[in-house]
């Protein structure tokens, strides 16, 4: 990746950004479990960071990826992995289908306002029963007349209690369920819709996830993103996005990691000595900055790949799988070296520990990720050849 002027001052623009408006407040959102959304959302609307990549007759600023990627990697400097994850959510997990396939109308409606931050979105594709396996979701929205009626429930919705909208994948038919599927963009005031109190989860604390219940929600047709039928075929396109934002949101974080981890061996002595003397330490302090850098190597290369709008599917499985195994090896070697202070809740490596345990599960997990690879290598067994 060659970066140039203007990426490098869109990374000190997000730098900054989270040094004044994140990081001193960390500890009191985690602490409530939820942090003042539309608040910091205005302002990273302001500063045009929440449409770098969406087309700029909607108000963004129309770069290519490349420079969604270099602000998704600076957010990772976050105090906090639950901000920036909410941050992703807006940006590239509940917009990416809407500004790549949506009609101007709901451009204008709902793409212009969460490019200024005035209306905060969520991506509801995950059901009790069906998180790895989105084709078997549940949820459906019957035709009625120009209307859908929609009934079922979301699970784990990041931003949802704060939301203005969903970015809903609901079944549309009874056709197979990849033919059955459409994205449905549902405000989230429309009557018929409720939502949990927020989930007590193990980490991301300080954004807020919840269940979602749909019950006779009417919403109009137009509503609709794209033809009908094709919502899995563009929520596999948006999971793209999702998991490559994914990646480079967890090279800094890991980073941080590393460079505290040091920082405390240095100061820190056992017999006699810092511990950072100690070649098993300070050698695997190198190990894993070395894993570091093949992982920032491999998201830039899929980020490139999406720039020129080849298929990133293989190589953004890879990079979100080698951020995900990867941000559990770094966070649980770096927490040992700190011995009971690294046990500690408000330890930053253990907050660390706890939030990027996600990137494993959340967007399709490893062994999804792992399954998606084989399939493009040839070597999964297909039903019809005995395989599983
Ligand atoms: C904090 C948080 C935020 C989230 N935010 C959102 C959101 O905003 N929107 C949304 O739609 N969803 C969201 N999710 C849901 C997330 O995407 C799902 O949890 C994830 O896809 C896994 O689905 P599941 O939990 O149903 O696990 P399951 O599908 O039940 O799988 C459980 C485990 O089994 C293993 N597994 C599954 N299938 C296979 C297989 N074929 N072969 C081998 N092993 C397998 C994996 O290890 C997996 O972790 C969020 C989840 C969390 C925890």
């Amino acid at each position: 990746m060659q970066f140039t002027e203007e990426h490098q001052a869109l990374r000190k623009t997000v730098r900054d950004f989270v040094e004044k408006e994140i990081n001193p407040n960390c500890d009191e959102w985690e602490r409530d479990g939820r942090y003042p959304i539309h608040e910091v959302f205005k302002k990273l609307g302001d500063l045009g960071l929440l449409g770098i990549q969406k087309p700029e007759e909607f108000g963004g600023m129309g770069l290519d990826y490349s420079y969604n990627l270099v602000a998704a990697e600076e957010f990772g400097i976050a105090a906090a992995g639950g901000v920036p994850l909410s941050i992703g959510v807006q940006t590239d997990m509940c917009t990416p289908a809407l500004a790549r396939f949506g009609s101007n109308e709901q451009k204008e409606e709902f793409l212009r306002p969460a490019i200024t931050g005035e209306k905060v979105g969520c991506i509801g594709v995950s059901e009790v029963g069906a998180g790895s396996d989105v084709a078997g979701l549940k949820t459906n929205a019957k035709s009625d007349g120009d209307d859908y009626i929609i009934n079922g429930h979301k699970m784990w919705i990041t931003n949802a209690p704060s939301a203005d909208f969903i970015c809903l994948l609901a079944n549309t038919s009874d056709d197979k369920p990849h033919k059955n599927k459409s994205l449905i963009i549902v405000p989230m005031d429309t009557p018929g819709i409720s939502v949990a109190p927020h989930l007590d989860k193990l980490g991301m604390r300080s954004s807020e996830t919840a269940q979602v219940f749909f019950d006779d929600v009417r919403v109009p047709k137009r509503n609709r993103i794209g033809a009908e039928g094709t919502g899995f075929m563009m929520q596999m396109l948006q999971f793209q996005e999702e998991r490559l934002w994914g990646a480079a949101n967890v090279i800094k974080a890991l980073e941080g990691c590393v460079t505290r981890t040091i920082e405390y061996c240095r100061e820190r002595e056992t017999f006699g000595q810092p511990l950072i003397n100690n070649q098993a330490i300070h050698f695997r302090m190198a190990e894993l900055q070395t894993e570091i850098e093949a992982l920032r190597a491999l998201t830039y290369q899929a980020c490139e790949l999406h720039v020129a709008q080849k298929d990133v599917t293989q190589l953004a499985s890879m990079a979100k799988l080698k951020a995900g195994r990867l941000g559990r090896e770094v966070t649980d070697a770096c927490l040992q070296y700190w011995g009971g202070n690294g046990y500690m809740w408000d330890n930053p490596v253990s907050r660390a520990y706890r939030d990027v345990r996600l990137v494993s599960v959340g967007g399709g997990a490893d062994e999804i990720m792992l399954g998606i690879i084989c399939k493009l290598m040839g070597t999964l067994p297909g039903k019809d050849k005995g395989g599983a």
